[in-house]
């Protein structure tokens, strides 16, 4: 009997999670764990305060003397918590979060003791980062990186420890973080967008760009995920058959939560609303043991901090419940994969939703304006934005038959379309007082009426208008934020820079007024960016052969669509709009293709491993109490023994033919894979682990998933998909 599995089974069987809060009101247990603006004006002097305050709104330096005395009061807060070391927190493109804990404890010169965190220790540290990707940017002898504060995102305390949000970047100056470019980009999109609004509103001062996440996972038992090497090793099932009940039943979706994940979900939001992230909903998703968690929305830098944060905690919350947390695009063949929809709007200081249509003509032009300006920035760069999610986990979803589909395409419902098309008939040049009147009344001033029936939600768009936001829906599960929310924020701020110009230049040149120059850009814009517009199925064939008569790109694998990360366009885009320069643009690229062939080449090898020293041995034994079987029954039978045996003697060779399948497939593997390795172009190896190595796990798994049909399940030694998706 293959003992790991089924003493796993047993045991998880027991599992149960007991869970007793001292407190769930929300209400008080909401930022507890945070140095937030409440706390700091307990804490801060005046001048501190408004130094740190300052420095939020305006990206005013902070001033030496003032970081002294945030760091004093940081450090008298965290101790009142219990807190004894300190760290500063970063995002490096390892995709993980990163930190490295030092104690407030220090011994003076004469033998004392004291607790002690001065305002250079806040602001910035060198953690020896070497071990970190850069790149290329950093050799590992050569310069070091340092974290530097980022005071627009609040310390917290995790555990004991207080946690300083920091960017991370190279002595000489380039990002080796996913903060920093975004940072960048939100400094942009600012800028470009409070210029535009002024058109409209010469109050507004500041634009912020918004997320709300939804963050899809799945549990497993945690035992049961132990017994799987594919799973502690890649994060997903290599092989496995699916199991007699998966999703098609749809009882899963919105159903009642299983007790012990809904403990477990509970004590995460828990640890949340400590930690000041709004979490407001939990749900069932479509496939089984599969659930969401989204908050309220935040600034778009808080929430992917967040966001990451939520990743690492969620983990840990899931040990004490006997779970572990998969995050990966698709941990499992047949059922649904993981996603992270990721909620995008702009708003401005003045309290205004730009992309929420509002109550008078001139407001609604404004949210027009924006609305067809991130439309048309869609357009212009819908390959960067496909590289902006391609990891090899989300191509499972992107490049297979999930949705969203890889090619990316705006949806924007019905009556927006409807609006889009009169504006494109609108006349060039001056209008007539009838035409402006025609289209103040029936066109820009109908929008807020017609949009609240707006129901018609295209579930397979990869990027629709939801009422009062776009949802970018392409981004995976595991992804860290900062990567598509940079890419998206920063192509927004450029084609509003660019929007700004020939705005200008009609009402400069041509004379024309204000809002008759706005319409007619828009006109031109919308005329323009026809191809990205689709409401229709994106898994229809039909599509696929539509989009490409279209010209979009549709980028089915990582290495694939990765290029567009450094095509000259977005090379030029990122240094234009200062978010990235040319070396940083390039050492990301390298960065992520490295990430591609590394995840793959493991995949490879664990399924290699598998396959050979887990299946095969196991279908060997099998056919071993078969053959034995039948050599009794030929003993016992004689003659007749040809026709009580028959079943016995095809499942013989059945096994036989799959065992040589096997053992053909990992050989051919092995072989590829060593070839992809001799590759000194990593563009080329990751080619080759794509198109040479990658193409063969599933021939390996047909046969693998074949035997698991064939085996005596005592035999199995593999935790198989009923277990592994049905155990609660
Ligand atoms: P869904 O139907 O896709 O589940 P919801 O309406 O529940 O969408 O909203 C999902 C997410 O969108 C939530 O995180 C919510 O906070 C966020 N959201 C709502 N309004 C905005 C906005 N203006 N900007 C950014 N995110 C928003
Ligand atoms: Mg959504």
């Amino acid at each position: 009997m293959s003992t790991l599995r089924f003493h796993a089974i047993k045991e998880s069987l027991a599992h149960t999670s007991k869970l007793v809060l001292d407190n769930d009101r929300r209400s008080e247990l909401f930022g507890q764990n945070v140095f937030n603006e409440q706390t700091m004006r307990q804490y801060l002097t005046k001048d501190a305060f408004e130094g740190v305050m300052n420095a939020i709104w305006h990206g005013k330096k902070i001033e030496r003397s003032i970081a002294d005395q945030v760091a004093s009061s940081m450090k008298d807060w965290a101790l009142s918590k219990g807190v004894t070391h300190y760290t500063h927190w970063f995002q490096p493109l390892t995709g993980a979060t990163a930190e490295k804990h030092d104690a407030f404890f220090e011994t003076s010169n004469s033998g004392l003791s004291i607790e002690k965190f001065e305002g250079s220790q806040l602001v910035q540290q060198e953690p020896d980062a070497s071990s970190f990707p850069s790149g290329g940017i950093r050799n590992t002898f050569e310069a070091r990186g340092y974290t530097a504060w980022d005071p627009t995102s609040p310390a917290f305390i995790y555990g004991t420890t207080l946690c300083i949000p920091t960017i991370f970047v190279a002595y000489t100056g380039e990002a080796l973080d996913y903060k920093t470019p975004l940072l960048r980009a939100l400094h942009a999109v600012d800028d470009a967008a409070t210029a535009v609004c002024k058109y409209f509103d010469k109050n507004v001062r500041k634009v912020t760009s918004s997320l709300g996440w939804e963050q899809e996972y799945f549990l497993v038992d945690k035992l049961l995920a132990s017994s799987r090497p594919d799973i502690i090793l890649t994060g997903r099932t290599l092989l496995g058959h699916s199991s007699a009940k998966g999703q098609q039943l749809d009882d899963h979706y919105f159903g009642s939560i299983p007790s012990r994940a809904l403990n477990f979900m509970r004590d995460l939001e828990n640890e949340c609303m400590l930690l000041g992230i709004p979490v407001k909903t939990r749900h069932n998703e479509v496939a089984p043991n599969q659930f969401e968690l989204a908050p309220i929305f935040e600034e778009a830098n808080l929430a992917v901090d967040h966001n990451s944060l939520l990743m690492d905690i969620m983990g840990r919350v899931a040990s004490r419940h006997h779970f572990k947390v998969l995050l990966h695009e698709k941990p499992f063949a047949g059922v649904n994969g993981s996603g992270k929809h990721n909620n995008w709007s702009l708003s401005t200081d003045t309290g205004v939703n730009l992309l929420a249509p509002g109550k008078t003509p001139m407001s609604n032009l404004q949210f027009l304006t924006f609305f067809v300006n991130t439309i048309k920035a869609v357009h212009e760069h819908e390959a960067l934005l496909r590289a902006a999610v391609a990891s090899a986990g989300n191509d499972h979803r992107l490049g297979a038959n999930e949705a969203p589909p890889a090619i990316i395409s705006v949806f924007i419902g019905e009556q927006l379309s409807q609006v889009l098309e009169e504006l494109e008939g609108v006349t060039k040049g001056k209008l007539s007082p009838q035409e402006k009147t025609e289209l103040k009344l029936n066109v820009v001033g109908k929008i807020p009426d017609v949009l609240l029936d707006n129901t018609d939600r295209n579930r397979t768009s990869p990027f629709a208008f939801t009422g009062n936001k776009f949802e970018f829906r392409a981004v995976g599960s595991t992804a860290n934020c900062g990567n598509p929310m940079t890419v998206l924020n920063t192509i927004v701020a450029k084609q509003l820079i660019e929007f700004k110009v020939e705005v200008d230049k009609l009402i400069d040149k041509k004379g024309l007024k204000k809002d008759e120059a706005i319409f007619n850009v828009l006109r031109e814009y919308i005329k323009s960016c026809r191809a990205i517009l689709f409401e229709g199925n994106g898994y229809d064939e039909a599509w696929r052969v539509e989009a490409e008569k279209r010209g979009l790109s549709n980028n089915k694998t990582t290495p694939e669509a990765l290029k567009a990360k450094v095509a000259p366009s977005t090379i030029k885009l990122f240094e234009e709009m200062k978010v990235m320069s040319e070396v940083e643009s390039r050492a990301r690229y390298e960065i992520e293709v490295e990430a591609y062939i590394l995840h793959i080449q493991i995949e490879s090898r664990v399924l290699g491993d598998i396959a050979r020293n887990h299946v095969v041995p196991t279908a060997v034994k099998y056919q071993n109490i078969l053959i034995e079987n039948v050599k009794g029954l030929k003993e016992i039978f004689d003659k007749k023994f040809v026709e009580v045996s028959r079943e016995q003697l095809n499942l013989i060779e059945e096994i036989s033919q799959h065992i040589a399948g096997i053992n053909a497939n990992v050989t051919k593997m092995i072989e590829e894979r060593k070839k992809a390795n001799t590759q000194s172009d990593i563009e080329k190896k990751a080619h080759d682990y794509c198109f040479n190595v990658k193409s063969i796990f599933d021939d390996i798994r047909y046969h693998c998933d074949k035997l698991e049909l064939l085996v005596d399940d005592e035999l199995w030694p593999l935790t198989k998909y009923r277990e592994l998706l049905f155990t609660r």
